[in-house]
């Protein structure tokens, strides 16, 4: 549903927020005691014991005399987008609980604050105003309806931002759907759904057929479910003018039990979420396409299960990748590296110029980095250099690991060319990099990233939810300097 936005150069005054039950207010850096509700908020100052400048620092929300609530907030010009987007969202976080259909927002400063502010204020509240599926009886039903910004008019009417929000909403509603409503199968058909929707180019390697072109490691784990529903969905955006061919991956495991080496049930839980690499590269798809970026996109989803049964894959077994390789399975919780591998190939013969995949592959990325921020590690240190950029720019950060040779000594099986990873510690996150590496033919530019940071409690960023939707905006931030390059 999309929210109605009017933008307007004036500042309001008091009695035009009279009528607004919701108000958020970017205020400036110098102290102006003639702003709307002054009175209220330095009364409410000092009864909190601060000053205007802490506003800097935390956001007030405070009742105002009609009965209406408001966030007051300073946002200095030297943040980071990531510090801007985490204080506005902490200053809209009590007026979004109430689930509000109208907002007043309203900014001051400089041109280039009230700019940057209202930019990244619509971004934070209408990215947490979206619904995402909730089957509670008494789920609040109210939607935001209008933002009405008051004190700037941009040049453009901030579709930018709704592509963005489209993407990560899109990416958090499935990465939240339970995994009984989320199976590979019904993953598939919302996929193909999309797909119609907006005009992607739609083509399935199932289980059959990725048998047949001897896909080996992604049959390894996709052979574990009934039914064997698994498979890598290729879509393709082609705009009129491209000046770049861009291929994006990702894992889709919609539930990961971790195989014949089960997850413990505290380890398990949440594990619907481990398809979330494959809903962010979904995310950044569908908001390149309403941005209508000049750049081709194929977008490869490696959706499958990880099960326990019969025919489950697992430890000792030597399988045959699509690239010929053959691996020696280690660890059945390690499925990730098995079903990227073969996608990697997939999308390495079309020969894009570069190559991005998402995955929440690691533990050790987890431990390295906590839940705040991914990492990223690439064949070339130049693009990981850039990725940092671009995930500064986003507001949804990253650093870089390294991808150096001599980690590849761990992985030396007797029994194969590789062993999937190893039991012995060491760097898995590397490990699992220098594994996929080897997947990919014709060489081409490739950056792997571990979403280490797509769950974490209380939010992050821009998004109040546990479940963030972190890395479309990486994403975007990265396409757009890679089209550039
Ligand atoms: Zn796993």
């Amino acid at each position: 549903m999309s929210i109605k936005l009017t933008q307007n150069v004036a500042n309001a005054t008091e009695n035009t927020l009279n009528s607004y039950q919701y108000a958020i207010f970017v205020l400036p850096e110098n102290e102006d005691r003639n702003l709307p509700f002054s009175q209220t908020l330095f009364t409410k100052l000092s009864r909190v014991k601060k000053k205007y400048k802490d506003l800097e620092k935390s956001p007030l929300t405070v009742d105002l005399p009609h009965g209406g609530l408001a966030s007051f907030i300073i946002l200095n010009e030297n943040l980071t987008p990531f510090q801007r987007h985490t204080l506005l969202r902490k200053a809209i976080k009590q007026i979004i609980e109430e689930h509000p259909e109208n907002i007043a927002l309203c900014v001051y400063g400089s041109e280039t604050a009230r700019s940057m502010n209202a930019c990244a204020a619509y971004y934070v509240l209408t990215a947490n105003a979206a619904q995402l599926t909730n089957r509670k009886k008494d789920h609040a039903k109210s939607h935001l309806k209008i933002i009405d910004l008051f004190g700037y008019q941009a040049e453009h009417d901030f579709s930018f931002v709704n592509a963005r929000v489209a993407g990560n909403t899109l990416c958090r509603q499935l990465t939240t759907t339970p995994p009984n409503d989320l199976t590979p199968s019904s993953y598939r058909e919302k996929v193909s759904t999309l797909a119609k929707q907006h005009g992607w180019q739609h083509e399935e390697f199932d289980m059959q057929k990725l048998k047949e072109i001897g896909a080996g490691a992604f049959v390894a784990v996709g052979q574990g479910s009934d039914p064997q529903d698994a498979a890598i969905v290729h879509l393709t955006y082609q705009p009129a003018l491209a000046k770049k061919h861009i291929a994006i991956i990702g894992k889709g495991i919609c539930f990961d039990t971790g195989g014949h080496n089960l997850k413990p049930a505290k380890y398990m839980l949440g594990m619907h979420e481990d398809m979330n690499g494959s809903a962010v590269a979904l995310g950044i798809l569908l908001a390149a396409s309403e941005m209508q970026l000049p750049v081709k996109i194929d977008c490869w989803l490696a959706i499958a299960q990880n099960h326990i049964s019969p025919t489950a894959y697992k430890q000792n077994d030597v399988v045959t990748a699509l690239n010929g390789m053959t691996i020696e399975i280690v660890h059945t919780d390690a499925e990730g590296r098995m079903v990227l591998a073969d996608t990697l190939t997939l999308a390495s013969r079309q020969k894009p110029d570069y190559m991005i995949d998402f995955a929440t592959l690691t533990g050790s990325m987890i431990t390295a980095l906590g839940d705040r921020i991914s990492g990223v590690i690439s064949n070339r240190p130049a693009l990981a250099c850039k990725a940092i950029g671009a995930g500064n720019m986003a507001g949804e950060r990253v650093v870089a690991f390294p991808y150096e040779e001599d980690f590849d000594s761990d992985l030396e099986s007797d029994v194969a060319d590789i062993k999937q990873c190893t039991l012995e510690g060491g760097g898995d996150h590397i490990h699992a990099a220098r594994f996929l590496g080897k997947f990919i033919e014709h060489d081409i530019p490739w950056l792997h990233t571990d979403l280490s940071s797509a769950n974490r409690k209380g939010g992050l960023g821009a998004i109040e939810a546990d479940t963030n939707g972190f890395g479309v905006g990486f994403g975007i931030e990265m396409l757009k300097s890679l089209i550039e390059d």
